[in-house]
């Protein structure tokens, strides 16, 4: 007989399952993120057909146009909002997001806590750490971290755990575990890190949610997206 090829959802919640296993941990305390960035409705659907629920985008205009319509058809979808935030987006970014990944800065804080003010909707906030203090990218310094962490909770923002994003092209577990070690130090549970190249590597460093993107949907802006 010849064995069905695994989807690429099937293979990759396999593999969190696997590597979660080797970790003593539960496949069940890891949500993967399906990043549908760039991608149109029409290649969400058979994820969400196939009962998957958390998805996420990397641009507030961009979920806008996409997912009200989704939801509509399936309203138990979770979106996380994983990019970079500007602070005049805020209250929009509050209105559709079920999760804010990339809160780095004292500005955003300060939007995010008017936002969920006016608008009462209180999505979880991860910070975002420069784990590799690179200049050109976003997340906050290490240094200033534990100030920032607590602006956001005297802001009322519901700080549910740390993400980063690791330097390219080099070994991503010294970041991963740089992270768990700042979570833990600080108190926090959620640790959103690795993507399509290293989830199961952050799965065996304690990662919560892993943000999955070319692994499920194809490359992005070739052919196959
Ligand atoms: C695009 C993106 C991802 C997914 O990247 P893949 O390599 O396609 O899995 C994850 N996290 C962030 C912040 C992203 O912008």
């Amino acid at each position: 007989m010849i064995a069905a090829t695994p989807s690429p959802l099937d293979a990759i919640t396999t593999g969190i399952a696997h590597a979660a296993r080797t970790a003593g941990r539960k496949p069940d305390d890891i949500t993967l993120i399906a990043v549908s960035k760039t991608h149109p409705v029409e290649a969400i659907r058979p994820l969400l057909n196939a009962g998957h629920r958390a998805f996420g985008e990397n641009r507030v205009q961009e979920a806008a146009a996409k997912w009200p319509v989704l939801r509509s058809e399936h309203p138990d979808v979770a979106l996380h909002l994983i990019g970079q935030l500007q602070s005049n987006k805020a209250e929009e970014a509050v209105a559709l997001f079920d999760a804010i990944h990339a809160v780095d800065r004292p500005s955003l804080v300060d939007a995010l806590g008017k936002a969920m003010a006016k608008t009462g909707r209180r999505p979880d906030c991860f910070v975002q750490v420069n784990i590799g203090a690179e200049e050109q990218k976003g997340g906050c310094p290490i240094a200033d971290l534990p100030a920032l962490l607590q602006q956001a909770r005297d802001a009322g923002l519901p700080v549910a755990g740390l993400m980063c994003i690791p330097p390219a092209e080099i070994e991503p577990a010294p970041y991963f575990a740089l992270l768990a070690k700042l979570a833990r130090d600080m108190d926090l549970t959620g640790l959103s890190m690795g993507m399509s190249s290293d989830y199961e590597t952050a799965v065996t460093l304690g990662a919560t949610h892993v943000r999955v993107g070319s692994a499920l949907f194809g490359a992005r802006g070739s052919a196959t997206a």
